[in-house]
Parts: C-alpha cells; structure tokens; sequence
C-alpha cells in the first residue's frame, strides 16, 4: 500500500520529554490534515499517513507547512520478510545507475544491512537489462527502510521539509504584522521554534487605503499554516498619528509611532496572555532600526521580550526565505503602510530615549492607546 513516512527533526534531543513532542506534533499534522480522509499511525521514530493514492499528492503539499518535520516519503508498505521485499525490487523498472540502501531499524531482520544491498541489487541487475550500479552518484535510490512495527517501506526520494519544533499548544506569540517583506518571515521563523502565534495589524485609515488591510490580511491568511494564528487584531493608529503629528517633534514622529505599537502590543499580551511580541526588524534596515532606535523601541514594553529573528539577516535572505513560504509577491504589492504615513523627511537616526518620553508627555497616550484598543477590530481566521 503506498503511504506517506513521517520523519520528525530535533524530537529526539528531547530526552524524557520526547512523548509530549511527539503528541504535540501528531496533534498538529492531525490539525493541519483534518480536511482529508486519512489515518496517521505513530511507529518508533515515523509516522506513517494512509489515505486513497489521489489524496496522498495533496496530503504532501499540506505537510510542507507544518513545522516540526523533518522530511517525507511517499513510501510502499509492506509486511516485513525476505520474499516480500524481494518481490517488490523484482518489479522495479530502472533503466539508469541505481543503489540499494536498506535500513535495518528492526536488528531481528536476520540478514545485515550491507549483504541484504547486494542481494536486492543483484534482482533488479537481473530484471533491468539497462541498469547499473552507482553507489557514489546514482540516478535513483533503492531504500528499504526495514521498522521495528514488522513493516517495511520502500520507496526512492526523501522531500526534506522545514524541520525546527512543532509549533506549542498554546498561541504564546504576538506577531507585529505589517505589508511588508520582513514581518511575516520574523513570524515564519518563529514558528519553527515551536512558537504559535497570533497577529497584531496596525493601520491608519483614511490615511491608508481599505485594499492596503486586504493585503495585510491576505498575508495573514498565507502565513497561518505555519505560525498557527487563530486571531489577527487590527488596531487603527490614526488618532495618535495625529496627536504625534501636531503636537510632538517631526523628526520623532516614527520612533513614536514604534514606540506606541510596542505599548499597544505589551496591553494586548497582558489581556490574552501572549508572551512575547515578534517584528520583522533587521539591524540598520533603516532608520528606526539602528541600534539606538531598538533601545528607545525595548524601553516601551515594560515586561514582554520583542523577539527579532530577522536582526542579524540580510534583504537577500530575508526575501529568499519570503519567496520560499510564499509571501513575497503579496508583500511586494503596492499598498502604503501606516509608517509611511505623516513620514517625516528626516526621521531621527539616533533617538534619544529622554527625548522619546519628553515628546509622549505632549498628549494624553495613555487614554488615547486605551482608546485605540477598545476599537480595535479582531479577525477570526479560517
Ligand atoms: P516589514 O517588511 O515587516 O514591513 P520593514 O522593513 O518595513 O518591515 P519597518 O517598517 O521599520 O520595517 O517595521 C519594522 C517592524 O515593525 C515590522 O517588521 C513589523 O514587525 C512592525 N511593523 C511595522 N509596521 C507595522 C504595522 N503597520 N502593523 C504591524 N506591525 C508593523
Ligand atoms: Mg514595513
């Protein structure tokens, strides 16, 4: 029967906790394939996913984005014995160089590994009049992966997959979404640590456009599979933009703006217990992202870490990764974002944390961020 094999990455550096881990990752993939009538069976070290042969193709494309996998087979199962597995490499149709690479998890398979690669090798030589052998650079691979459950699986290519950790039980995260390129890579990379995540949208309508929270919400829909939202809060930064704008230092007005999300962000992780808030900066991208434009940033969430993944990488790496899960063609769309509103032509480069509080004393922040939260909106996405 031909099924799918499941192989988990860093589970088993787990010691004793490995049982949760997996559960954890069982339970994840079961999520991520309730669409599909299928059976997914724990093994020692593998899962292994049945379903009707027209399903598997699409069941593979949805693993692609479930953190936590190491990588997968489209495998042919068998019941272990000698004349089984000879049986199957009878019937192989090979007409280039080929290896024979047998896995013998199950050490009471009474032939070693390396006599049982010559043994298959020698049929399919018998049965493929233009076949050869190419240990060092064959054009396909025999495996036979021998498991202690008393199946065998055979099949040719192993598809790696996004490894990391399976994302949490809980939605410990609040990831700082905006269009651009960056943030939804920062969520992404989270996520293969095993951090699910909620998302946090700020705009500035009027000012910004309704197709600019489209795409925006687009890119939430895209990224959901791997960072496991279940709520995307948009919170309008409208009337503090304004507030910033006419009473408050130009050149502040975006180290502000950043500050004030952070303190949007650190309410919204005390109200629904997140735990920490992810952005999409990266170190020197631009002006609010030089060293000193973090430190005014960090000194805004009093008690939440903001978690950077993204501070040591590249505009190169970063958008390889975002054409990779998908979202670099939605996030290139050319809609304005609510930082590039009331943009100030000379943003302050190094800005001075005395200055940030003196210039937040000049409006009530305070009522206007509880006011900006009480109207915000909360998207349920499905
Ligand atoms: P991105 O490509 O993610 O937009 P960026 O290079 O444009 O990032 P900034 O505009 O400085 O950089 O934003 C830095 C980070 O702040 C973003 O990665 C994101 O996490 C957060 N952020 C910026 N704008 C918004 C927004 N409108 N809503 C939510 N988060 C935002
Ligand atoms: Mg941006």
């Amino acid at each position: 029967m031909q099924v799918i094999l499941v192989r988990f990455s860093e589970i088993h550096l787990k010691g004793n906790n490995k049982s949760y881990f997996l559960k954890l990752l069982k339970n994840n993939i079961k999520e991520a394939l309730k669409e599909f009538n299928c059976q997914i069976e724990s093994i020692p070290n593998r899962y292994v996913i049945k379903a009707s042969e027209d399903e598997l193709y699409h069941i593979s494309e949805r693993l692609k984005k479930v953190v936590g996998i190491h990588s997968i087979s489209f495998a042919e199962e068998i019941d272990t014995n000698i004349e089984n597995i000879k049986k199957i490499c009878q019937n192989l149709k090979i007409n280039g160089s080929f290896k024979v690479d047998v896995n013998r998890a199950d050490k009471s398979f009474p032939i070693k590994s390396c006599d049982f690669n010559s043994i298959l090798g020698e049929i399919i030589l018998n049965n493929n009049k233009l076949a050869s052998v190419d240990v060092k650079k064959p054009d396909k691979k025999v495996q036979v992966d021998i498991r202690e459950n008393g199946k065998t699986y055979i099949f040719s290519d192993i598809i790696y997959l996004k490894s990391g950790l399976p994302l949490s039980e809980y939605r410990d995260g609040l990831l700082l979404l905006s269009g651009g390129i960056d943030s939804p890579v920062a969520g992404y990379m989270m996520s293969k640590r095993g951090m699910r995540q909620d998302i946090l949208h700020f705009d500035s309508y009027p000012y910004t456009s309704p197709m600019a929270k489209e795409k925006v919400i687009k890119l939430a829909k895209i990224i959901k599979p791997y960072i496991g939202a279940k709520y995307m809060y948009i919170v309008s930064m409208t009337k503090l933009q304004e507030a910033f704008h006419l009473n408050c230092k130009t050149e502040y007005a975006i180290n502000l703006l950043r500050r004030s999300m952070i303190m949007i962000a650190s309410k919204l992780c005390e109200k629904f217990s997140y735990k920490a808030i992810i952005t999409g900066e990266s170190l020197g991208q631009v002006a609010s992202q030089t060293i000193e434009s973090i430190t005014t940033t960090n000194n805004a969430s009093s008690y939440f870490p903001i978690l950077r993944p993204l501070i040591a990488f590249n505009k190169e790496e970063i958008i390889a990764i975002a054409k990779e899960i998908n979202t670099f063609e939605t996030s290139i769309l050319p809609y304005e974002d609510c930082c590039t509103v009331f943009l100030p032509r000379n943003p302050v480069i190094k800005p001075k944390l005395e200055i940030s509080l003196n210039e937040e004393k000049k409006i009530p922040l305070q009522d206007l961020i509880s006011e900006v939260i009480n109207n915000m909106e909360i998207i349920e996405l499905n």
